[in-house]
C-alpha cells in the first residue's frame, strides 16, 4: 500500500532530511530534528506526491489517505496525551505548507486548529487561563476563515479596532479573557454574514478544509508567479505537516521567536534573532510589537530597553544555545530557525538553511572552513558567483535617502553618480576636465563608446537588457539603467524631464544600476571589498580551478582593472574599440571611405602610431600574460559617417568633394551588415589593413619589450573565418609581417596565430583550419546569432514569449543554448584537437562569465574562458566550482 504520511515526534521519525523531495523542506527538517532528539512538538508530514495525485485526479485524494491522517493523528494523540476532537484534553495542531525549496507564496500556516466553542472552554480549564483559551480562538477563527474560507483578515481587524477604541485600549495584550469572548462573538458573526454559513465546529472538517487550503494554494496566482520567478518546477508540489500545537501566548514565561546560529548580514559568529514573550508565531513577523534580541550582546548593540531572551529566560537560552549549536554542527551551515516556549519548555518548530548576503556568505565560508565545520573546497561551492556581482562594484549606501525619479531595467550593476550630459563628445570633454558624468541617451550606438567609457553610468530611456548600451556596459563594468520608459529627452533642449521635473546637462543625478533606479541628486556610496574574505576565497578556488581565465579588455585602465580582479591575460582585445576613441574615428573614415588602396594606405599610416601605442600599452599591463588581439571585425557601416557635419570633416581631412564621400559611403551601405563586409573578409579585400594592424602588434610588443624587460605574448586571432584558405592568406601576411618588424629592430617576438570559431561551418571544417590555426577561441555570441538564426539586437521582441512558453529554457544569450550552439563547440574540439592535439582553446563572449555555461566549458575541456573584467572573480569561483562538480561525479 501506498505510504501517504510520515509521522515524527518523541524522538523519532520515519522521514529525514535527505526526503526533502517527498515531505517538503519544512516537513524533512522537522523529521530530521526529531530524530535527532530535540524538542520537537509530534506531527505528521502528508507527501508531496498526495499534491500531485490532488491535481492528476480532479482535485481528490488518493483513497487511502484519510485511514492513514486518522492513524497518524491517533499517533499524535498517544504521544500528547490528548485526543483530536475530545471534549476534555483536546489536541490542538498547526496546518503548515510546505514545498522542496521555501516559497513565500504559499498558504500562511493555520494555528490552533481544533478549537470550537467546546474545547476552547476545555483548553481554558486545562491551561488555568481563560484569557490565553480565548485569544487562541479567536486568533483561529480569524486565520481560518482567512485562509481557508477567504473571509478576509481586514474584516476581523476593523472589529477589534474598533472595540479597542470604544474602550480606549491600545494593545492586544491589554484586552481581557471576556474582552475576547466579545470579540469571538463578533468573530463568528462576520464570518456567518460574509460566508452564509456558520464557522465550522467540526474539528475534522476545520482539518480536512486545512489540508485543502494547502493542495489549492500550490496552483494560486502568488506561487504560480513565484514560480515562474525562480524555476521551480510545477511538477514538485507542496507538503502539508500537520503537528501538535505548543503555545508562546500562555503567559510571561511563555514565548516565541525566529533566530540564526549567524549573523545574515555581516556573516559575524553569533547567534542572532527576536522573540516576543506572550505570543504566538505571526505576531513576530507582523510587526504588530517591536520583537526582542536574543542575545544581551546584541541588546546592547541595538540599545534596546526590552530584555533580552538571555535575561528574561536564562535556562531556556541556555538550552537554546545548545540546539542551536548542535544544528550548525549537524547541517554544517547556518541555520535559520523558528521556536517556541510554553511555560519554561523550548520547542523547536523549523530549521533550514538561512538566506544571507554575499558578504556574510563569504564571511560564514572562511570561517566555517578554518572552524573545520567544512573542508575549503565546500566554502568554495557554498558561494553563488552571481551574488559576487554585489560585492564588486560599488553600491549605493543601503541606509541612504534615496529620492527616487524613474525607474528601468537593471542593465548592469552598480551605481554611479555625476552630472548629466547628452552626448558622448561632451561626455568625453567633461571627463578630460575632471568631471564624473552620468551619460544620457534615447539609446546609444557603437559611436558612443567614447562617451560610454569617459562616464561613470549611462542611463537610456529606450531598450531593454540585451541592448546595446546594456551590453556594451556589462562589458566595460559600467553601471546602467536602461529603456526607463517615463523619462523624455530633449537633446535640442539639452534636458530630460520626468515626474514634473526638468534636469538640465550639469545637474547631478545617481543611478543604481542593480535595481534601475534613476535618483536626484548624490547619494554616498560603499565601494567593493576585495581583500579579507573575498581573496581568501579566490584564492582557494583558482587552487582547485583547471580552466585559465582572461578578460576581455582593450584599454589600458580595463585590462589593469582585470589584473586586479585575477585576469590571467586578455582572451580577446576588440580591436575596433580602440578606432572610436578621440579623432581617430577620423581616420578610420578616411581609411574606409577612400576610393584605393593609395588612399587607405594614406589613412592607414596616421592610425598605425596610434595602435602600435594602443598594443604596447596593454602588453605593458599585462606583462608576460598572453595577450589575443582580434583583427579589426565588425561591418563597416558602424564606422560610417551619419550627419553631414561628420561627412564634411571626413572631407576635409581627405581633401575631397563631401559628395563625393555621401556617395561612397550610401555604396557601402548593407542590408545585413552582420552577415555583411566583416571580420576577416575586410583582411581578405583590403590586405592592407590586417598588414598595418600587424605591423601595430609586433612594433607595440618590441616596444613594451625594450621598456619593461618582459617579452610580451601575443596571440593573433583572425574572425569569421569559414574557410582554411582564408586563415593561410592572412596568416602569410602577418608572418610575412614579424619577420619584416624583426628584420628591422632587431627583436623577435614569438606569437602565435589563431582563430575565432563563430560561424557553424567553421565548427565542421575544424580540422582543416586547425592545420593553419595555432588556437581557437570560440565566439559564442555569433555562433549563437549563426546557429539558432537569431540575431542578438532584434531577438528582444521575441525571446521574452520564447522564454515564458518555455520553448527556450533560457535566453541563448546569456547561458549557451547547450544542445544547439553546444554541439556545435564540442564538434569543433573534437576535428581540431584530431588535427591539433594540443591546441589551445578559449571562449571570448557573454559565455564567458555565466556560470552554467563555464559548467558547459569545464565538461568539453576549455583551456580558457575569457569575459569582461569585472565577471573575472565570477568565472574564477565558477570554473573552481565546476572543476569540483566534475570531480565529485569522479568525472575528473
Ligand atoms: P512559514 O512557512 O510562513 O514560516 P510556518 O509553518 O513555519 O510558516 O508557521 C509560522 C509560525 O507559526 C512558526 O514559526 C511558529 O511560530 C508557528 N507555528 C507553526 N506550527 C506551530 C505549532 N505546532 N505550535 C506553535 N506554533 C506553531
Ligand atoms: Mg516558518
Ligand atoms: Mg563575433
Amino acid at each position: 500500500m501506498a505510504k501517504w504520511v510520515y509521522t515524527f515526534g518523541d524522538g523519532k521519525a520515519e522521514g529525514a532530511s535527505r526526503m526533502r523531495d517527498l515531505l517538503g523542506g519544512k516537513g524533512a527538517n522537522l523529521a530530521e530534528m526529531a530524530n535527532l532528539g530535540l524538542p520537537v512538538p509530534p506531527g505528521f508530514t502528508i507527501t508531496t506526491e498526495v499534491c500531485s495525485f490532488f491535481y492528476a485526479n480532479g482535485k481528490n485524494y488518493p483513497v487511502e489517505l484519510k485511514a492513514q491522517v486518522e492513524a497518524a493523528l491517533l499517533h499524535v494523540a498517544k504521544l500528547t496525551g490528548r485526543g483530536f476532537g475530545d471534549q476534555k484534553t483536546p489536541l490542538l495542531v498547526s496546518v503548515r505548507s510546505g514545498a522542496r525549496a521555501s516559497m513565500p507564496g504559499m498558504m500562511d500556516t493555520v494555528l490552533n486548529l481544533g478549537l470550537n466553542d467546546v474545547t476552547v472552554e476545555a483548553l481554558a480549564k486545562n491551561a488555568n487561563d481563560r484569557r490565553f483559551a480565548y485569544d487562541s480562538y479567536r486568533r483561529f477563527i480569524q486565520m481560518y476563515s482567512d485562509v481557508v474560507l477567504g473571509v478576509e483578515h481586514h474584516l476581523f481587524e476593523e472589529i477589534l479596532e474598533q472595540f479597542k477604541e470604544s474602550k480606549g485600549l491600545l494593545l492586544d495584550t491589554e484586552l481581557s479573557a471576556d474582552d475576547w469572548q466579545v470579540m469571538i462573538r463578533a468573530y463568528k458573526a462576520k464570518v456567518e454574514q460574509v460566508r452564509g454559513a456558520a464557522f465550522p465546529q467540526d474539528p475534522h472538517e476545520q482539518l480536512w478544509g486545512a489540508i485543502g487550503a494547502v493542495f489549492g494554494s500550490w496552483m494560486n496566482q502568488r506561487a504560480v508567479t513565484y514560480r515562474r520567478l525562480n524555476d521551480i518546477p510545477e511538477s514538485w508540489g507542496t507538503a502539508v505537516s500537520v503537528q501538535a500545537m505548543v503555545f508562546g501566548n500562555m503567559g510571561e514565561t511563555s514565548a516565541t521567536g525566529v533566530a540564526f546560529t549567524r549573523n545574515p548580514s555581516t556573516g559575524a559568529k553569533e547567534l542572532y534573532g527576536e522573540f516576543l514573550i506572550n505570543a504566538q508565531g505571526e505576531d513576530v513577523v507582523a510587526g504588530i510589537r517591536t520583537p526582542q534580541n536574543i542575545t544581551e550582546a546584541a541588546r546592547l548593540e541595538a540599545g534596546s530597553d526590552k530584555p533580552s531572551m538571555e535575561m528574561a529566560l536564562p535556562a531556556v537560552f541556555a538550552e537554546f544555545v545548545r540546539v542551536t549549536d548542535m544544528l550548525e554542527k549537524h547541517y554544517c551551515d547556518m541555520q535559520d530557525m523558528e521556536f517556541t516556549v510554553e511555560r519554561g519548555k523550548l520547542w523547536m518548530l523549523q530549521t533550514r538553511g538561512g538566506k544571507r548576503t554575499a558578504k556574510a556568505a563569504l564571511r560564514m565560508a572562511v570561517d566555517m572552513a578554518n572552524e573545520g565545520l567544512i573542508s575549503r573546497e565546500d566554502a568554495v561551492v557554498r558561494i553563488d558567483p552571481a551574488s559576487l556581482d554585489q560585492l564588486l562594484h560599488p553600491r549605493l549606501d543601503p541606509a541612504a535617502e534615496r529620492k527616487i525619479v524613474a525607474t528601468g531595467l537593471p542593465a548592469s550593476p552598480g551605481a554611479a553618480c555625476g552630472e548629466i550630459v547628452f552626448s558622448s563628445d561632451e561626455a568625453e570633454q567633461w571627463q578630460h576636465a575632471g568631471r564624473k558624468v552620468i551619460l544620457v541617451r534615447i539609446e546609444t550606438s557603437p559611436e558612443d563608446i567614447h562617451g560610454m567609457h569617459a562616464a561613470q553610468g549611462i542611463l537610456t530611456t529606450r531598450g531593454g537588457m540585451t541592448s546595446h548600451a546594456a551590453v556594451v556596459a556589462r562589458g566595460m563594468g559600467k553601471p546602467c539603467v536602461s529603456g526607463a520608459g517615463t523619462i523624455r529627452v530633449d537633446y535640442e533642449k539639452g534636458t530630460m524631464s520626468v515626474a514634473g521635473k526638468v534636469f538640465k546637462a550639469g545637474d547631478t543625478i545617481t543611478i543604481d544600476g542593480s535595481l534601475g533606479q534613476v535618483i536626484e541628486g548624490t547619494v554616498p556610496m560603499l565601494q567593493p571589498e576585495l581583500s579579507g574574505d573575498f581573496a581568501i576565497i579566490m584564492e582557494w578556488a583558482d587552487a582547485v580551478r583547471r580552466m585559465g581565465v582572461r578578460a576581455n579588455a582593450e584599454t589600458e585602465a580595463d585590462a589593469r582593472m582585470a589584473r586586479k580582479f585575477g585576469a590571467e591575460g586578455i582572451g580577446l582585445c576588440r580591436t575596433e574599440h580602440m578606432f572610436f576613441e578621440g579623432d581617430r574615428i577620423v581616420a578610420v573614415r578616411e581609411m574606409i571611405l577612400a576610393d584605393d588602396e593609395a588612399g587607405r594606405r594614406a589613412a592607414l599610416a596616421k592610425l598605425l602610431p596610434i595602435q602600435r601605442g594602443d598594443f604596447a600599452a596593454l602588453f605593458e599591463v599585462m606583462a608576460g600574460l598572453p595577450v589575443t588581439i582580434r583583427l579589426l571585425d565588425p561591418p563597416l557601416h558602424e564606422f560610417l559617417p551619419h550627419t553631414e557635419t561628420e561627412i564634411a570633416e571626413v572631407a576635409a581631412a581627405m581633401n575631397v568633394p563631401a559628395k563625393r564621400l555621401a556617395r561612397r559611403a550610401a555604396e557601402l551601405h548593407e542590408f545585413n551588415p552582420m552577415l555583411g563586409f566583416r571580420g576577416c573578409r575586410l583582411a581578405i579585400a583590403f590586405p592592407e589593413i590586417a598588414q598595418m594592424q600587424a605591423r601595430a602588434i609586433f612594433e607595440g610588443a618590441v616596444e613594451a619589450k625594450k621598456k619593461t624587460g618582459v617579452t610580451p605574448l601575443p596571440e593573433i586571432m583572425v574572425p569569421l573565418i569559414v574557410t582554411k584558405v582564408e586563415l593561410d592568406l592572412i596568416k602569410a601576411d602577418i608572418d610575412a609581417m614579424a619577420a619584416a618588424v624583426a628584420a628591422e629592430t632587431g627583436e623577435t617576438i614569438v606569437y602565435t596565430v589563431g582563430t575565432m570559431i563563430e560561424l557553424p561551418r567553421a565548427c565542421l571544417q575544424a580540422d582543416q583550419i586547425a592545420a593553419t590555426a595555432e588556437f581557437f577561441s570560440f565566439g559564442t555570441n555569433d555562433l549563437t546569432q549563426t546557429c539558432l538564426g537569431i540575431s542578438r539586437d532584434d531577438a528582444g521582441s521575441f525571446l521574452g514569449a520564447y522564454e515564458a512558453r518555455g520553448i527556450l529554457p533560457t535566453d541563448p544569450f546569456v547561458s549557451i543554448d547547450q544542445v544547439g550552439v553546444g554541439e556545435l563547440v564540442e564538434i569543433g574540439i573534437a576535428r581540431g584537437r584530431k588535427v591539433r592535439p594540443d591546441i589551445k582553446l578559449g571562449i571570448c563572449g557573454e559565455h564567458g562569465g555565466d556560470p552554467a555555461s563555464i559548467a558547459f566549458f569545464e565538461k568539453v575541456g576549455l583551456t580558457y574562458i575569457s569575459c569582461s573584467p569585472f565577471r573575472v572573480p565570477i568565472a574564477r569561483l565558477s570554473a573552481a566550482q565546476a572543476a569540483l562538480g566534475r570531480k565529485a561525479a569522479g568525472q575528473a
